[in-house]
């Protein structure tokens, strides 16, 4: 069995003096561990799991990926200064 897996390399980029300096990684497909990718549930019985009908009235979308079956992952990296200020720029 294989996974595949994301690696981010964290690193300050140049234009950090511009407004809004933040970073929005995003990580996709993610199968729905919620609704197992399928979407959504049919909740009539037991044989609902089996059988896959679309019209069905009890079928009900998934509350976690609104039915996609997927999810994303948004990592937002923001930039803070860190450490003492430098002597020469202390008052
Ligand atoms: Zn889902």
């Amino acid at each position: 069995m294989s996974e595949k897996i994301y690696i981010l390399k964290i690193v300050p980029p140049e234009n950090m003096d511009k407004p809004k300096a933040g970073e929005v990684h995003k990580f996709a497909p993610y199968r729905c561990p919620h609704c197992h990718g399928e979407g959504g549930f049919n909740n009539s019985g037991w044989m609902g799991k089996f059988k896959k009908n679309m019209e069905d009235p009890d079928l009900e979308i998934c509350p976690v990926c609104k039915g996609t079956g997927q999810l994303e992952a948004n990592v937002v990296v923001g930039w803070v200064p860190a450490g003492e200020v430098k002597k020469p720029f202390k008052q």
